[in-house]
Order: C-alpha cells, then sequence, then structure tokens
C-alpha cells in the first residue's frame, strides 16, 4: 500500500484541499541535480555551493569554473526555481584559506556571510558567476546568504548581489534566533526568507550540532523552534514574502504537514524524502495542518509536540 501510495505521488506538492507548498531539493552540486529531478522536485530549495570549493585548500574557484557548475544546476530546471546559496565557510564546513584558525568558538566566530564580508573579492566573484551563469536562461533564481543575524548583514548581502548586476531575487537565511524575532527588519532589505532549522536549533538550543550528547535538543519538534518557524513565516506573511524551510525538519513528511500549518511557502530537502512528504502532504487539508501545528506548539516537549501533531492528523 505504501508503494501505491508513493507511485500515486507526483506532480506539485500540495494539501488534500489544494494549497499549494512547492517541494524543493537541497543540493550539493551538478551531481546532485538527477536525483532530484526523478524525485518530481520542482525546483531547487538550496544549492550547497561549498562543494566547488573543496578542490583547492588555498585559493576560491574561478569565475569559469563556478560559470559552467552554476550554469548545470540551472539548465537542469528550466521552468523551476533555483536557490542558490552563497558559500557557507566556517563552523562545521571550515576552509584554510578563509577560515580563522584560532577561533575558541568557530560556530559562533566568523563563518558563512561573515566570512564573506571579511573577503569581499570571494562573494564578488560567485555574484558575477551566477549573473554570467543565468544570462539567457528563463529559469527563476534566487540567491541566498547563510548565517544573516540582522538588517546590517542582509542590506550588505542585497547591496553585493545589485553591485554584481545580478538578475535574481535575494534573500536571508534564517539561521540565527536573532534573525527570527527581526523578520520583519531583515525583510526590507531582501525579497525572501528560508530557514536553516539545522543552525536555527543549534543556536535556540545553544546545542552543538556536531555534539551527539546533546541531540535531544537538535529535535526538528522542539516547541520553540516551531514558535520561531511560525514567528519567522507570520513576518514573511505581512510583508507579502515568502518563507520556506531548506534545513532537515522539512523531510521529515510528519512535521512537514506541521511546517505548511505554521504558513511555510515552500519545503526544501534530500531528494529521496521527497515522495514521502508529498504524499503525506496530499492526505491533509491545510486546515487540518494548521490544528496539527497549533497542538505541536502547546506541548512542552519535541515528543509531545510530534505525539500531538500526529493525533490531530489521525483524527484522534
Ligand atoms: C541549516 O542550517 O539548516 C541549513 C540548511 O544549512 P546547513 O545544514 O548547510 O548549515
Ligand atoms: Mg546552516
Amino acid at each position: 500500500a505504501r508503494r501505491a501510495a508513493l507511485a500515486a505521488s507526483t506532480g506539485p506538492g500540495a494539501t488534500a484541499d489544494g494549497h499549494k507548498v512547492p517541494l524543493l531539493a537541497n543540493i550539493g552540486g551538478p551531481a546532485d541535480v538527477e536525483a532530484a529531478v526523478e524525485a518530481g522536485a520542482e525546483g531547487v530549495g538550496l544549492f550547497r555551493t561549498e562543494f566547488l570549493f573543496l578542490d583547492d585548500s588555498k585559493q576560491a574557484p574561478s569565475e569559469e569554473k563556478q560559470v559552467a557548475a552554476y550554469r548545470q544546476v540551472l539548465e537542469a530546471f528550466p521552468e523551476g526555481r533555483v536557490v542558490v546559496r552563497v558559500l557557507d565557510a566556517g563552523a562545521d564546513k571550515p576552509l584554510d584559506f578563509l577560515t580563522p584558525a584560532d577561533e575558541p568558538n568557530p560556530a559562533l566566530g566568523v563563518r558563512g556571510l561573515r566570512t564573506l564580508l571579511d573577503h569581499p573579492e570571494v562573494l564578488r566573484t560567485q555574484l558575477t558567476a551566477l549573473a554570467k551563469a543565468v544570462e539567457g536562461l528563463p529559469v527563476y533564481l534566487e540567491v541566498m546568504a547563510p548565517m544573516v543575524a540582522d538588517r546590517t548583514d542582509a542590506r550588505a548581502f542585497a547591496d553585493a548581489c545589485r553591485e554584481a548586476g545580478l538578475r535574481a531575487k535575494f534573500g536571508a537565511m534564517v539561521e540565527i534566533p536573532s534573525a527570527a524575532l527581526r523578520a520583519r527588519s531583515i525583510l526590507q532589505e531582501v525579497e525572501f526568507l528560508s530557514l536553516g532549522t539545522n543552525d536555527l536549533a543549534q543556536y535556540t538550543f545553544a546545542a552543538d550540532r556536531q555534539v551527539g550528547a546533546v541531540s535531544r535538543l537538535q529535535d526538528p519538534w522542539q516547541p520553540a523552534l516551531l514558535d520561531l518557524v511560525a514567528l519567522s513565516a507570520e513576518s514573511a506573511k505581512a510583508e507579502g514574502k515568502s518563507c520556506g524551510v531548506c534545513g532537515e525538519a522539512a523531510s521529515d513528511p510528519l512535521l512537514a504537514c506541521v511546517l505548511a500549518g505554521l504558513g511555510v511557502t515552500s519545503l526544501s530537502m534530500g531528494a529521496a524524502s521527497i515522495p514521502y512528504v508529498r504524499a503525506t502532504l496530499a492526505k491533509y487539508t491545510l486546515a487540518q495542518c494548521e490544528r496539527a501545528a497549533a497542538a505541536a506548539r502547546a506541548s512542552d516537549s519535541a515528543e509531545d509536540a510530534r505525539s500531538a501533531a500526529q493525533a490531530v492528523l489521525s483524527g484522534e
């Protein structure tokens, strides 16, 4: 029966009553594109560009090399959306030539957008390569920055995109609680939000994502995390803008329904999860998802939040 349900699962992501929630793929490079297309991804919601920087520990890849890699991905989704994240170096993704070696707390140090603002030439090359890669293609390009903390960060990123002549929407990832709390202010500078729930959980719970001993606090069902998701989605709605999720949370079919109920406008995940999320989302109406989301937020633990959402959706 599970197989049959999955086979029937094609087409755009939507709730049972037709509320659309585009299902996008997280990819790490051109090698992941085929699986994304096969899974029926409606585009790419997170293109982690770090892979391009792993070949050479001394310098950034050339503009030409970047243009070719970006173009390969953009050409695979002629009608779709592609959300490219600029380099997220540092913390769990250190790069020799960019990441300071002597930080006591790398996750709280110079990483993500902070690294790029300290090395504007690296950001400029990446944005120029994206501008060239999208030339002549009908694809709908969106470019976002990791680890945006506040409006000043968002403005610096948007300025850099404009200076590179990039024809795209500019967005901010919400991975730091300050960004969720002040989402409306950040949205004065950028056109969309994308929740990186892996880092958002890490920074909300002061729980290192690489330390197994604190994994209980990394659970994306934690009600405090759901509160920050809701605040971000409500802020985006109030500004008439979109707010997706591209962290691991989106790949849990039940949680995906809750996220839709919280007002999240798209879900991006590893390609393998897309059929499961699509099939589950199609079983429930938006109103049911909203009730499940409210029940999860009214809980006091991740475990209770999951059971409460499950109870609502199974009609108990
Ligand atoms: C996240 O933090 O949730 C995210 C999507 O980015 P990454 O896992 O690459 O840090
Ligand atoms: Mg992150």
